[in-house]
């Protein structure tokens, strides 16, 4: 019997509780998920603080007991988006399904012929990346838009200091 692999792409940065309620889902949906860590190039940015090796670390934890086996694969960017969707398949074990809601992914992965389905959003306002790195910086609590485990490594790294030193200027 074919395995059904279901894709789910991000920049993770951080990886918080929408992502976590959406790989819930699709667990229930398929037998194994890849997950790709998008922009793996990039870290130490405002935008883009943390490296693909810490991501990896925050997804793999949280995802312990997902129930569903799940392969974490960092995929740097490449400045094509019109070869983007065969970048991702030259780089991730095959897959039926891209679950994804960001329109551009769902494009580039339509044209390449891909079935993509969108999940739904959870809590968007306040369930963000965005959110949770200005709230690092305005030194708001984030905490409970993480899970457990994703809050210990960012602890551990020192993420709140990371961002404020590198969104300062000389
Ligand atoms: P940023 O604000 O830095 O862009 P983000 O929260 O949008 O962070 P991404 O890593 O950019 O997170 O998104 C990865 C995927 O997760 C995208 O497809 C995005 O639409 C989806 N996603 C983000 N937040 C939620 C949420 N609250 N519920 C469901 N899906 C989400
Ligand atoms: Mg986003």
């Amino acid at each position: 019997m074919n395995m059904k692999r279901g894709f789910y792409i991000g920049r993770f940065q951080p990886y918080h509780n929408g992502h976590q309620s959406v790989l819930e889902h699709i667990a229930q949906n398929v037998d194994e998920i890849i997950i790709g860590i998008g922009s793996a190039q990039l870290s130490h940015h405002p935008d883009n603080p943390f490296t693909a090796g810490e991501r990896v670390l925050m997804i793999t934890r949280s995802l312990a007991s997902l129930g569903c086996p799940f392969y974490v694969i960092p995929i740097e960017d490449i400045q094509r988006n019109a070869l983007w969707a065969a970048h991702v398949r030259s780089m991730a074990p095959p897959f039926d399904t891209c679950y994804s809601s960001n329109p551009l992914v769902v494009r580039l992965f339509s044209e390449a012929g891909v079935d993509v389905q969108s999940p739904a959003m959870y809590e968007r306002e306040r369930l963000s990346g965005t959110e949770i790195r200005r709230r690092m910086l305005a030194g708001e609590p984030w905490e409970d838009l993480v899970p457990r485990e994703v809050a210990r490594v960012l602890t551990e790294i020192d993420a709140t200091e990371r961002l404020r030193k590198i969104s300062q200027n000389d």
